[in-house]
C-alpha cells in the first residue's frame, strides 16, 4: 500500500542541490571503498591547528573496541564554530532566538556570539574550570545554553547537558555519574506560558550529598527575575561573573579524540546511557551531514525545533549549523503556545528555509486539523525534516501537504544519540522518497540486516539493523563504563555496531525502520514490526496516535495489544473498536488484527516525545508492579490512567 507511493526528486531542486543522484552514488562508493581518502578529504572542512596524518583507526572487535578518527590532529570546536567565521561573516546572524512569548526575540551575530562565549569561558576559567572537567548544563532554550556549550568547548571542558524538564533526582544522578564540578542553570525557565523553577531544582539536586560531593559551584542566568534561595558560598550570577571578563580567550588546542561532551539517551528502552562524543570526528560528521542533508546554502535560515537537551539539539541546532556558518533558530517555546499556529507563525516571522521537527509534533498538529497553522505564510520553506521515531506515512503525507505545501522534499533522518549525526536519510537532490522510509545510507555508513544469529541477510528482508564499520561521528564510549558500551553495542552481533532497531529493506535497497528490536511481535509465527500496525491505525480518520505492543497469548504466542488516542471530535465506542479492527485487517491482513484495543487519552512518552512502549508492554502483560526506569517520563499520571483501564487482567 503506502510503499507504492513515491515522490521523485524535483529536477529543479536537483540541479541546484549540493548532491544529485549520480554524485551520491559516486561519493558513497568512494566513502566505503576508501574511507581514509574520503574522510581525509572531507575532514578538511574544519580548521585544524595541527593537521592529521592518520584518518581512520577503528576496531569493532568485542575484545578490543577502539574507535579513533583523525587521531593526531588538533583543533577546537568553538574555534570552528566561531573564530574562523569572524572575518567573512562577523556581522551575519548566528542565532535567531525566538522566545516563548511571541513578542520576545533576539538576533545574535557571529561577532557577538564569539564575545559572549569568550567572556563566559574566561569567567569559568577564573572559577577553576579546566580542560577535562565536566560541566553540567541544566538550561532552558535561551542563547546562554549555546554560549555555555561553546564556552566549555573553548576550554576543553566536557559539557553534559541535562534536559531542563528533568527532575532534581534525575539531575542529581547525572551530576554524580559524571563527577561534575559545576552546574550552569537559570533562575526559571519559561515554556508554554508556564515557569519552571530550574534553580530550585538544582538546589534540591545538590541537597543530595552524592551530587554535592562533586559540584561546588552553580552559575545562574537571570531569565525571569523571580524569587530564589541563594547560597553565597556556591551560587554565582552569570551576568556578574561575565560582566568584567575579557572578550578575548584563546581556544584551547585539543586533540581530535579529546571528549567534547557527554549526553544521556532518552531512556525509551531502559536506563539512560551517558554517551561520550569526541571533538574531531563528531564535528566533521555533524557539519557535513548538516550541509548535505538539509541542502544548506549560504544565507539560509535554518530551524530545528529540538531541545538542546537532546542530541538533535547538539548536532543540528548548535555544532553542525555553527560550524557551517549558518543562521540557526533557537525556540524557547512549544508548538501549542499561545496557540497551535505557533510553528507557522515562527516560520513566517523569520522566513525559515529548512524546518526540522519530530513525528510527535507533526501528529499533535495533525490532530488539530488542516487549518492548524492558520494563514501563516510558509512560502519561504524549501525543505522539511523529521527525526526521533518512524514517521507514519499518514503523518508524512500531511506534513508534505499542509506544512510543505506539496513542494518541499522531506528528509526522514534515522540516527541515534550514539551515532552523533544522521545515518540513513534521503539526500534531497538525490533520493526519491517513499513516505515512511528513511531510504539510503549517508556517506561512510554501511547498514546491514542480520538474523538473530548474526548472519547477514541479503535482498529485500526484515532483520536487526547493524552498522558494519565505523563512521567519524560515532560515540566512543559510555562515560565511566566502557564495559557497558562494549556489551550494549558490540557483543550481540560480532564485528558490528548493534543499533537495537529493526528494519526492513525493500527491493530498491531502501531501509524502513520497523521499531525497536524488543518491540517486534511474533504472532502465530509471523514477525511484525510495531511501526507498520501503528501506521495503519494512524491512517484511520478517527486515530491521532497509536502504540502497539505484544502480550502473551495462549494460542498465537503473542497477541496484539493496541493503545489508541483519538482525533479531536471522535469518541470511544464499541463500533469504533470494531471498525478499527476491520481497518487493520484490510490494510495489512488478518494476521495483524488487534486482539485488544484500549482507548487512551494520552501515551506515556519520554521528555523528547517518544512513546515508551516498554511501559505499555508491562501494562498489556498485566505486570505493572515494576515499570523499570521511569525517570525520563514526561507525565507519570498518564500511566495510572492506563493501568486503571487496562484490558488484560489475569
Ligand atoms: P534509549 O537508548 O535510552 O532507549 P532512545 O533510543 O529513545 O533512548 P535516542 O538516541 O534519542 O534515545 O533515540 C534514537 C532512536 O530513535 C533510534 O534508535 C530509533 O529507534 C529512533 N529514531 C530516531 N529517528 C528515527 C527515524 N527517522 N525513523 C525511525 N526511528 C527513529
Ligand atoms: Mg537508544
Amino acid at each position: 500500500m503506502s510503499e507504492m507511493k513515491r515522490y521523485p526528486v524535483d529536477p529543479e531542486f536537483a540541479v541546484k542541490a549540493h548532491i544529485d543522484n549520480a554524485k551520491y552514488l559516486a561519493m558513497y562508493e568512494q566513502s566505503i571503498k576508501d574511507p581514509d581518502a574520503f574522510w581525509g578529504e572531507h575532514g578538511k572542512r574544519l580548521d585544524w591547528f595541527s593537521p592529521y596524518s592518520r584518518v581512520k583507526h577503528t576496531s569493532f572487535d568485542p575484545h578490543n573496541v577502539d574507535i579513533r578518527w583523525f587521531e593526531d590532529g588538533t583543533l577546537n570546536a568553538a574555534y570552528n564554530c566561531l573564530d574562523r567565521h569572524l572575518e567573512q561573516r562577523g556581522d551575519q546572524v548566528a542565532i535567531i532566538w525566538e522566545g516563548d512569548d511571541p513578542s520576545e526575540s533576539e538576533k545574535i551575530s557571529y561577532r557577538d556570539l564569539h564575545e559572549r562565549v569568550c567572556r563566559l569561558a574566561n569567567a569559568l576559567k577564573a572559577k577553576g574550570v579546566e580542560k577535562g572537567d565536566v560541566v553540567t548544563l541544566y538550561m532552558p532554550m535561551i542563547p546562554e545554553a549555546a554560549v555555555a556549550m561553546l564556552a566549555c568547548a573553548r576550554l576543553g571542558a566536557v559539557h553534559s547537558v541535562v534536559f531542563g524538564g528533568f527532575s532534581p533526582e534525575a539531575l542529581a544522578n547525572r551530576i554524580e555519574g559524571a563527577a561534575s564540578r559545576l552546574v550552569i542553570t537559570s533562575d526559571y525557565s519559561r515554556r508554554g506560558g508556564k515557569v519552571v523553577p530550574l534553580k530550585a531544582n538544582v538546589d534540591e539536586a545538590l541537597a543530595d550529598p552524592a551530587a554535592a560531593r562533586y559540584c561546588k559551584k552553580v552559575v545562574v542566568v537571570k531569565r525571569t527575575g523571580g524569587e530564589l534561595a541563594w547560597h553565597d558560598h556556591r551560587d554565582l550570577w552569570y551576568h556578574e561573573i561575565t560582566a568584567k571578563a575579557s572578550i578575548e580567550c584563546p581556544a584551547e588546542e585539543l586533540n581530535a579524540e579529546d571528549p567534547l561532551f557527554i549526553l544521556y539517551t532518552s531512556g525509551s528502552t531502559g536506563k539512560p546511557k551517558g554517551l561520550e562524543h569526541t571533538t574531531g570526528g563528531y564535528l566533521v560528521y555533524a557539519s557535513m551531514t548538516h550541509e548535505y542533508v538539509f541542502d544548506y546554502r549560504e544565507g539560509d535560515i535554518y530551524w530545528c525545533t529540538a531541545d538542546v537537551g537532546w542530541v538533535t539539539g547538539h548536532s543540528y541546532i548548535v555544532y553542525g549549523p555553527l560550524a557551517n556558518g549558518a543562521t540557526t533558530l533557537m525556540f524557547e517555546g512549544v508548538p501549542s503556545y499561545p496557540d497551535n499556529s505557533r510553528f507557522g507563525r515562527v516560520i513566517e516571522k523569520h522566513r525559515v528555509n529548512q524546518f526540522y521537527t519530530a513525528p510527535t509534533a507533526i501528529r499533535a498538529l495533525m490532530q488539530q486539523g488542516e487549518e492548524v497553522l492558520g494563514d501563516a505564510d510558509l512560502s519561504s520553506l524549501r525543505l522539511l525534516g523529521s527525526v526521533g521515531e518512524p514517521i507514519n506515512p499518514e503523518a508524512w503525507e500531511w506534513y508534505h501537504r499542509v506544512v510543505g505545501q506539496g513542494r518541499c522534499p522531506i528528509v526522514d533522518t534515522w540516527w541515534q544519540t550514539e551515532t552523533g549525526g544522521i545515518m540513513i536519510v534521503p539526500l534531497p537532490g538525490a533520493t526519491d522518497t517513499k513516505p515512511g522510509s528513511a531510504t539510503r545510507p549517508f556517506f561512510g555508513v554501511q547498514p546491514a540486516l542480520v538474523d538473530n544469529e548474526g548472519n547477514e541477510l541479503e535482498g529485500a528482508v526484515d532483520g536487526n539493523l547493524v552498522i558494519k564499520d565505523s563512521w567519524p561521528g560515532q560515540s566512543r564510549s559510555i562515560w565511566g563504563d566502557h564495559e557497558r558500551f562494549v556489551q550494549t553495542y558490540f557483543s550481540t552481533f560480532k564485528g558490528c555496531y548493534t543499533t537495537g532497531d529493526g528494519a526492513r529493506r525493500d527491493e530498491e535497497g531502501y531501509y524502513w525502520i520497523t521499531g525497536r528490536v524488543d518491540d517486534v511481535l511474533n504472532v502465530s509465527g509471523h514477525r511484525m514490526g510495531t511501526a507498520e500496525i501503528e501506521s495503519a491505525l494512524v491512517a484511520h480518520p478517527a486515530v491521532a496516535e497509536a502504540a502497539v505492543v505484544g502480550y502473551p497469548h495462549s494460542v498465537k504466542g503473542q497477541g496484539i495489544y493496541v493503545y489508541v488516542t483519538l482525533q479531536a471530535g471522535f469518541a470511544a465506542s464499541d463500533e469504533l473498536m470494531k471498525a478499527l479492527r476491520h481497518w487493520v485487517r484490510r490494510e495489512i491482513g488478518p494476521i495483524a488484527s488487534p486482539d485488544l484495543i484500549q482507548f487512551a487519552p494520552g501515551m506515556p512518552k519520554t521528555r523528547s516525545g517518544k512513546i515508551m512502549r516498554r511501559i505499555l508492554r508491562k501494562i498489556a502483560e498485566d505486570d505493572f508492579g515494576s515499570l523499570g526506569d521511569t525517570s525520563t517520563l514526561a507525565d507519570p499520571s498518564v500511566v495510572d490512567d492506563l493501568i486503571a483501564k487496562r484490558l488484560n487482567r489475569w
